[in-house]
């Protein structure tokens, strides 16, 4: 299993293909801990020829895990999900290893990441077709649904097991084989991953993980092959819009999980106490690090002052550290760039206007850190509002009118997810059917939960992860037509 850097060595993991590690031929890259900037440990990277190769050996495996009765793959899902219970710990550990995150999100993301297996057991015994008559009364009309065949998943840094599972629990559950290309920053947590899949009983080459980078020629190359039937993405909207058009020349079927510019409202009737803490929770969950965290902060003039004031007090408690030392609140960014970009956003929001409450400073020292931050004075259209953060700070914009707030909140591109804090029924229903967004929180900083449909509107993507929408991305429907007797 997972040897980590000592004193003395720098162990090389490899990508994994038909169940065997095979060194890649592509050149070997580091993988940084970014709280202490040192290498952990050494991945070999897939050439493009490899990546090729790594379609071929998906495709042969596909058709026999497909014939396998449901159950028996639902048996798989189930122990890999005890497997990854088990492993609980160790797992969390890599993540915030690879990643930076603190050790008490690392838990969250390894909890949640074994729940998708618990969750697509569950699913995969329990796809439902259809069988009516048609209108005419000429023909029975039998609907059912069939694996899609081979399926390319590619996943970002910022979860990088709970990305993985979130795509290989419903394939496998659909019948799919399928090939994982996990971020260059943090390969390691998928290939453990797909070690606790094999040892749950995957057979080999239904599970791949194709370590390489650069990633665009790579998966270009995979996606060309008339046999890679479905590309399911995690990552920015950026590269999802080049997806899109790679997945169009071989009429791939897409699922897209992009990027998102969350508004969180608070009204002047909200329960200041809870909505303080969905905040928390919305905002600085994974160090902010999140395509769900709330991205620009509308808070109703009522209630204003007192909640920043509260937020404020808090958010200077939040303590910054390396992700495995006791009691750190925020980890370190995924590496210097991000945490560069970041700190220029707050730059500029400073220069187009806005005022810091707390933070806003690159701490010294070693890793990659950057202060929570609280913003307020920020425009509605200045450029941290219109931008997704994807780290520690809060732009706060203050409002009176709720129809105000809302023009303001559906003025972007993004619509993954929204907030809202009220009291009132009737206007917390009305303000989350206004929001333009696939998910909504009523007094709910968190909305992600392996049961329930997880996706945005708008450039924020296309279909659903998790519930029983999740296993349907994997699937083609078949009807069938026959004389009604
Ligand atoms: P990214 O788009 O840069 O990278 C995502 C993945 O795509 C990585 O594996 C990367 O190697 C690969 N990639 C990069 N260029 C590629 C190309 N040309 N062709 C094919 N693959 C390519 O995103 P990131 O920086 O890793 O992650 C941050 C983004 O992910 C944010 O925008 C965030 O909102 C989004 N995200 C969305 C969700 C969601 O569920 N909607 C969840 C997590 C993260």
């Amino acid at each position: 299993m997972f040897q980590m850097a000592t004193a003395t060595s720098t162990p090389t993991h490899h990508s994994i293909i038909g169940g065997a590690h095979v060194e890649g031929e592509g050149g070997t890259r580091a993988v940084i801990d970014p709280s202490r900037e040192v290498p952990i440990a050494e991945v070999s990277l897939a050439s493009i020829d490899q990546c090729r190769a790594s379609v071929d050996t998906a495709a042969r495996a596909q058709s026999d895990w497909a014939a396998l009765p449901s159950r028996a793959r639902s048996e798989i899902l189930s122990r890999a999900y005890n497997l990854m219970v088990r492993d609980q710990e160790k797992l969390a550990e890599l993540i915030s290893m690879e990643n930076g995150k603190a050790l008490s999100d690392a838990r969250g993301e390894a909890a949640y990441a074994a729940e998708f297996f618990r969750w697509f057991a569950e699913e995969a015994v329990r796809v439902r077709g259809d069988l009516r008559p048609s209108p005419s009364g000429h023909n029975w009309i039998a609907v059912s649904h069939e694996p899609i065949g081979v399926a390319l998943l590619i996943t970002p840094w910022n979860f990088p097991a709970a990305m993985a599972t979130r795509k290989i629990a419903p394939a496998l559950a659909a019948g799919c084989s399928v090939i994982l290309k996990p971020a260059t920053e943090t390969p390691l947590a998928a290939l453990f991953v797909a070690e606790l899949l094999a040892e749950a009983g995957v057979p080999d080459g239904v599970v791949n993980v194709i370590v390489t980078s650069p990633a665009g020629p790579a998966v270009a190359a995979m996606l060309a092959d008339r046999r890679v039937r479905a590309v399911s993405f995690t990552g920015s909207t950026e590269v999802g819009m080049v997806l899109l058009r790679e997945a169009a020349g071989n009429v791939a079927k897409p699922s897209m999980e992009l990027g998102g510019n969350a508004p969180f409202i608070v009204l002047d009737d909200a329960d200041l106490d809870e909505a303080v803490e969905g905040f928390m929770l919305a905002k600085f969950r994974n160090g902010g690090s999140a395509c769900t965290a709330a991205n620009r902060i509308f808070v109703q003039s009522g209630v204003a002052d007192e909640f920043v004031e509260r937020i404020t007090r808090r958010v200077e408690q939040l303590k910054v550290g390396p992700g495995l030392k006791d009691g750190t609140d925020i980890g370190a960014m995924v590496s210097r760039t991000e945490r560069d970009r970041v700190a220029e956003l707050v730059d500029q929001a400073v220069a187009e206007g806005a005022t810091i409450r707390t933070g806003g400073t690159i701490p010294d020292g070693e890793g990659f850190f950057y202060t929570p931050t609280v913003l307020e004075n920020v425009r509605p259209d200045s450029t941290i509002a219109q931008t997704e953060i994807f780290g520690p700070v809060a732009p706060i914009i203050r409002f009176d009118n709720v129809d105000e707030a809302l023009a303001w909140a559906n003025n972007t591109d993004a619509g993954l997810v929204a907030y809202v804090y009220t009291q009132g029924l009737t206007s917390g229903l009305v303000v989350s059917r206004r929001l333009e967004a696939g998910m909504v929180g009523l007094n709910r900083g968190l909305v992600s939960d392996p049961g329930a449909p997880f996706g945005g509107s708008k450039h924020s993507g296309l279909g659903r992860e998790g519930s029983h929408d999740g296993i349907l991305e994997f699937m083609e429907t078949k009807y069938l037509a026959t004389p009604y007797v």
